[in-house]
Parts: structure tokens; sequence; C-alpha cells
């Protein structure tokens, strides 16, 4: 049997530091869990336009392709802020999700126990917090047509169009419902059913879709008023699904309710491949913090906890991947702490390999 293939992009900027340290966790796997990956490596972004003259060579879109899951790092730098628009690094990000069609995005919002004082909301709202936002990555308002801005007699006026299809809907409500099967069973649907009326075919849609998983218990709710409950109490929810642009501005909220962005990882998945596993891109949601860049200050935990993410929805590591979340919730605990995590609690201070090494050490200590 050949090994599943992972195809690592490292990108720019702290990028390459952060994924450092995911080679050395996926390494351990293999030489101590028996998780052996085919890893190839390649240039995406600035780095890619750098060599090729453009942000993801063709080669490199379709080894992504063919890749079982693609772990990219960031990509972007003011060095590349004069390109032009159609060369500048994210459009090979852009590229990547759109050409593998990655309709599904996962923003997990997990709060570590030792990191519940970063949140801006009270300990007991945020401890042990464990929901994840499901959104839909490929249509809605920021693809709908006729967009632009027009000239309406003496004035302007733009316009964007906010256009789903049924079946852009049940994809991105099944992988939800998938999704929800493999957690608590507990899924929230959220739209503006009340004044919109892709809101209506959105809430019917995902209704359908529900009576092939007659186990998860199905609600739904107004996205503003998700919006309020998501602060007021988000240990109500389990699974949240939700289109393009509710899911923009929800999973940065929840995101935000645990603290620090170098501990948010996310995957972008699409339709099963002949193999069954989802086309999946796995990245953090950092950028390429360049304020940072090349100095061993950048948190390597949002890249790493995205490897988690690969083990559990692409590889059917679960348990693994629980192994590498709870390694680093002890390393957390036990106070190793980067620059973004150093708050009034103290901490011992680590740099980017150090908090690797940690995590390594962790998990030698599981088995
Ligand atoms: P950013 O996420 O790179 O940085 C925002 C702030 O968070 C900075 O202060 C940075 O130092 C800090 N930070 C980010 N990740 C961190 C980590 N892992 N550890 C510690 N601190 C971390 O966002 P930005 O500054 O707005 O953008 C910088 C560049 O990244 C731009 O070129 C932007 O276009 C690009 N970008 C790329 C992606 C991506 O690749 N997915 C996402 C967002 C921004």
């Amino acid at each position: 049997m050949t090994n599943p293939s992972l195809l690592i992009l490292p990108g720019d900027g702290i990028g390459p530091e952060v994924m450092a340290e995911v080679r050395k966790i996926i390494d351990w796997f293999g030489a101590k869990r028996g998780i052996v990956f085919d890893v190839s490596e390649d240039l995406v972004g600035g780095a890619a336009y750098d060599l090729h003259g453009t942000p993801l060579h063709d080669d490199t879109m379709a080894k992504a392709q063919a890749a079982d899951a693609v772990l990219l790092g960031a990509v972007g730098g003011p060095k590349y802020d004069v390109l032009d628009f159609s060369v500048k690094p994210e459009r090979g990000l852009l590229r990547l999700r759109k050409e593998m069609d990655l309709f599904s995005n996962l923003r997990p919002a997990q709060c570590f126990d030792a990191l519940a004082d970063f949140s801006s909301l009270k300990k007991d709202v945020v401890a042990g917090l464990d929901i994840m936002i499901v959104r839909e990555l490929t249509s809605g308002v920021y693809f709908g047509e006729p967009r632009g801005i027009f000239k309406e007699g003496n004035e302007r006026v733009g316009i964007n169009t906010q256009r789903y299809t049924e079946s852009e809907i049940a994809r991105v409500a099944r992988s939800a419902f998938e999704l929800a099967m493999r957690r608590d069973k507990k899924l929230c649907s959220m739209e503006k059913a009340n004044v919109m009326e892709s809101g209506i075919l959105w809430r019917e849609v995902v209704t359908e879709v529900g009576k092939d998983y007659p186990e998860v218990e199905l609600s739904h709710m107004y996205a503003d008023a998700g919006a309020m409950q998501l602060t007021r109490w988000p240990k109500q929810f389990d699974v949240i699904v939700t289109d393009n642009l509710f899911g923009d501005l929800l999973s940065d909220l929840a995101a935000m309710l645990t603290g620090s962005l170098g501990m948010l990882p996310s995957a972008s998945l699409g339709a099963p491949m002949a193999n069954g596993r989802p086309k999946a891109l796995y990245e953090p949601v950092h950028g390429s913090a360049p304020d940072i860049a090349g100095q061993g200050k950048a948190n390597p935990i949002a890249c790493i906890l995205s490897f988690a993410m690969a083990l559990r929805y692409s590889f059917d590591q679960g348990e693994e991947a629980a192994r590498l979340e709870a390694a680093i919730e002890k390393v957390l605990a036990d106070g190793a702490r980067t620059a973004d995590l150093m708050g009034p609690d103290g901490g011992t201070p680590v740099s980017t390999s150090g908090m690797g090494d940690a995590i390594l050490a962790a998990l030698d200590a599981s088995i």
C-alpha cells in the first residue's frame, strides 16, 4: 500500500518557520506512530513569484490536485505590495481554493484552558470552549452576478448579489452534518430567512439534507442573533453552518473568543476524490506576519493544529489528532509561551523552535 501524500507549501514570512516545526511533528508521527506520509514541498505566494514570476506555478497546482492533502503556511509581505493584482502572493492561495473547489471552510474555535485569560470574555464563558464554524466558501455574495459599480442617473451605485443554488447549499450542509456526526451531533444553521430569499432557500435545503441525518439535532438561527449568542454563551453551540458572508464575520468573531491569532487553524474541504478523501487544504488563519518574520518569535501552534485537522479530516486519525492536541494543551498548561502568548500570568518564554520541541517532548511522554 502506498503512503498518503501530503503537499507542503510553506509560503512567505513566518510560513517557512512555522512549517519547519510541523515537519518535526510529521516526522515524529512517522517514526513513533507508524503514520508515514509521502511528503513533498513546493513554493507558493511571493516565494513562487520570485522564482517563476507567478504566485502558483501550474506544476504546483497539478501537485495540489493530486495530493491527498495540502498544508500551507502563509503568503504575502510588503516586498510584494507593489506587484500587479494578478500576480500578488494572495492570488496563489485563491487559485488553490478555487481550482480545488474547496467549498466548505472549517474554522474551529477552541479555547485551551491555559489561555482562557486571553479572551475578551469572562473565563467561565470561554474555558473549555470547542465549537466549529462551517462557512460556505465558493459562492454567495462574494461571487454573485451582477456585481460592480454602475452609474445610475447622476450618482454611482455599488452592487453585489447574494446568490445560492440548491446544490451549493446542499453540499456544504452535508459536509456540516457529516462533521456533526463525528462530534456532538448538534448543528445550528444560520442565515437571515426573515429578510432574504436566499436565506429562506438556505433554511429549506439544510432542513431537507437533515432528513438524511436523523441523529443530528438541527436548529436554525438568524445570523444576527447568532452573533449575539456567540458572545453571550458560545458553549451552547457545537457545529454552526452558514454562508460565505455571515461565515466570514462569525468565524472571525468566534475565533477571537479564544485569544491569539497564532493559535487558530483552518481546513477547506471540497468534494470527495476517487479514494474517498475530500480535496483538502489546511492552513493557519494568520498571515505571513512580516513584523516578526525571521526572529524566531512566531507561534507555530496554529500551523501544527492545522496538521492535526489534516490527521482527523483527511486521514481518519482522530485519536492521533487528539494526542497532538493534548500535547499542545499540556505544553501550554506547563507555561511555555511564544511572545504572542505572554500575558499577565507570565510563563516561560520560548522561541518558535522551542515551542515545537516542547510539543515533541509532550508527544514522547504520551506513548
Ligand atoms: P498577519 O496575520 O500576518 O499578522 C497580524 C498580527 O498578528 C501581526 O502583529 C503578527 O505579528 C501577529 N501574528 C500573526 N501570526 C502570528 C503567529 N503565528 N505567531 C505570533 N504572532 C502572529 O496579518 P497582516 O499583518 O494583516 O498581514 C501580513 C501579510 O500576510 C500581508 O501580506 C497579508 O496579505 C498576508 N496575509 C496572508 C494570509 C494567508 O496567507 N492566509 C492571511 C492574512 C494575511
